[in-house]
């Protein structure tokens, strides 16, 4: 495991080129005069999104205002940034996906359920750090942990572009209770139990370790795949020390949640 705070640093307007799977591509912004053109015209394009989550009513106004602030065309490569904008999954590398804008939001707003802008949120599956940059917008602290080397790594670099010191990223195995690893003085992150835990991968069932990581009143939310095949999304409580209340909510799709971490680099 390794433990990689984010320092923040001066916003630049652009990000470094081609990663998805080691492959190099044109750059995508062009800077001129200080403004790029592509980051304008992507701006409008997530602005219109935003306003369609806000008119179908998926989300949470602390979500939509993350959503308008973090430029999702950051986190997609190159040869998906026109695509950015779209209501859909986009592949990182590695075999997985940035999720649904529209997923991202409701999943958010169900955790912005749990606290304002107070907790600790805890996300399970970096992936390419867009949803990691949202969580940062929406809450105090966040820790995410992701199970790919090279995936946890490219979050790093997208992440560093935005300035965002709130937010602690670590390569592991996202079922595992790291209860021991926040306890151990890392920096301010000396977190003991999350207000909201966000799983961005399905199981077969909610794991033990995130329901002994919800802190009183948190809440947890995660695909689980159930016996028919489909998987849903899952809302659990914790409303005293012994006492969880569950909620299966509508049907989702997620990459599998999987055990162990892996060193697969590009
Ligand atoms: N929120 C991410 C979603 C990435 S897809 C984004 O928007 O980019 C889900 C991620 O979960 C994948 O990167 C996958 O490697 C990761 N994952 C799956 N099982 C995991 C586990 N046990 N621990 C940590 N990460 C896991």
């Amino acid at each position: 495991m390794t433990w990689q705070q984010t320092t923040p640093k001066a916003p630049v307007h652009h990000r470094p080129q081609g990663f998805l799977n080691g492959t190099r591509s044109e750059p995508l912004l062009t800077l001129s005069d200080g403004v790029d053109r592509l980051g304008m015209v992507s701006q409008r394009a997530r602005l219109q999104l935003v306003s369609q989550l806000e008119t179908a009513n998926i989300g949470h106004s602390t979500v939509w205002q993350a959503m308008r602030a973090v430029p999702r065309h950051l986190f997609v490569d190159t040869a998906f940034a026109s695509r950015a904008y779209e209501d859909t999954v986009l592949p990182i590398g590695f075999g997985q996906t940035i999720s649904q804008p529209s997923v991202v939001a409701r999943m958010l707003a169900l955790a912005c359920g749990a606290s304002s802008k107070q907790g600790a949120w805890l996300e399970i599956g970096t992936g390419c750090g867009y949803q990691t940059a949202l969580m940062a917008h929406c809450t105090q602290q966040v820790c995410s942990v992701e199970r790919i080397e090279g995936l946890a790594e490219l979050a790093r670099v997208n992440l560093r572009h935005l300035g965002l010191n709130n937010l602690a990223l670590l390569h592991g195995d996202g079922t595992k209770n790291w209860k021991s690893q926040y306890q151990s003085s890392h920096g301010r992150f000396q977190i003991a139990q999350f207000d909201a835990i966000v799983v961005a991968a399905a199981g077969l069932g909610n794991v033990a370790a995130w329901l002994d990581q919800l802190a009183i009143g948190g809440r947890l939310i995660a695909p689980v795949q159930g016996e028919d095949g489909v998987q849903r999304l899952h809302l659990s409580e914790r409303r005293s020390a012994t006492h969880i209340d569950h909620h299966v909510l509508e049907p989702v799709q997620f990459v599998p949640l999987l055990q162990g971490r892996t060193h697969l680099l590009p």
